[in-house]
């Protein structure tokens, strides 16, 4: 199975495009293309809303 990636700045689940020989992300709800640098994984994202819910709590 492909693997699944999401938005790093509303961790909506990213469009593949593939085209030329390269691939982009876009996300849905951002309206953005998202560089490959800053897309997340699955774990990424579950790491970073755990770290945004223990931001919260403080
Ligand atoms: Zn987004």
């Amino acid at each position: 199975m492909e693997e699944q990636y999401y938005c790093p700045d509303c961790g909506n689940k990213l469009e593949v495009l593939a085209g030329c020989g390269s691939v982009s992300y876009f996300c849905n709800t951002c309206k953005l293309i998202i560089s490959r640098k800053r897309i997340m994984t699955e774990a990424q994202l579950t790491e970073k809303i755990s770290k945004m819910v223990i931001e919260e709590l403080k």
